[in-house]
């Protein structure tokens, strides 16, 4: 099918076209690449099996003015440090305007441009460094207010998190390069034979259509 930019796509990125298009796709069901309300509430309810308990052991241990902490540090990393290092390359952050409209960080202000090339390597140990950061911080609290079992409970929440994110997004997810991406090398292949501007910055980094990928 011949490429064509529409106004909301300057990069022609297939999540952005009409999803007549979708019809004929090799791997349409494989992966996650068009914005549904589910996905993202899925996504967002998950979250709180470990905040919950965090925050409200945090308050319990009388440390409850530190979750604005966590707070400062959530709108900071998903508004300007993960989604510069992550979204930016996502085929999500592709459509044209200001706002993102994806499966999980849904609302988000785009001040960066999209990067159509892979994740560097730096950026993925800085993603995980801030993934350390979100999901540690309220555990020296729950520890110094003698919150045991809320903190347990925090852990296993977070556990539960990555292991539901990690099965059921991960594994569809269409930001390939991400570290915890899950999706397999023949589908990123289709994708990236579907999308000539994410293609050609993916193999100028390494990338090989058909081969052991980078
Ligand atoms: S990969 Fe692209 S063409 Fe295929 S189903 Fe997803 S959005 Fe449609
Ligand atoms: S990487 Fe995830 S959170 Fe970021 S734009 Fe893509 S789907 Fe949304």
């Amino acid at each position: 099918m011949k490429e064509k930019a529409q106004n909301n796509n300057p990069y022609n990125i297939c999540t952005w076209r009409p999803n007549s298009e979708c019809e004929v796709c090799s791997i349409a069901g494989r992966l996650k690449c068009h914005y549904k309300l589910g996905d993202l509430l899925h996504f967002a309810g998950i979250f709180w099996t470990f905040a919950v308990p965090a925050f409200i052991g945090m308050m319990l241990g009388g440390y409850g003015w530190y979750i604005l902490g966590e707070v400062g540090f959530m709108i900071f990393f998903f508004t300007l440090w993960e989604i510069r290092i992550l979204c930016s390359h996502c085929p999500y952050y592709a459509e044209e305007g200001r706002v993102l409209h994806c499966i999980a960080n849904y609302g988000s202000p785009k001040v960066w441009k999209y990067h159509p090339e892979p994740m560097s390597v730096s950026e993925k140990i800085q993603l995980l460094i801030g993934f350390a950061v979100l999901c540690g911080y309220p555990f020296p609290f729950l520890i110094l207010g003698g919150q045991y079992v809320l903190a347990s409970l925090a852990l296993w929440g977070g556990i539960i998190f990555f292991w539901t994110l990690r099965k059921y997004t991960c594994s569809q997810c269409v930001n390939f390069s991400c570290p915890l991406n899950l999706v397999p090398k023949e589908v990123v292949d289709e994708f990236l034979k579907r999308n000539s501007v994410m293609r050609k910055a993916w193999e100028e980094k390494g990338w090989e259509i058909g081969g052991l990928g980078s």
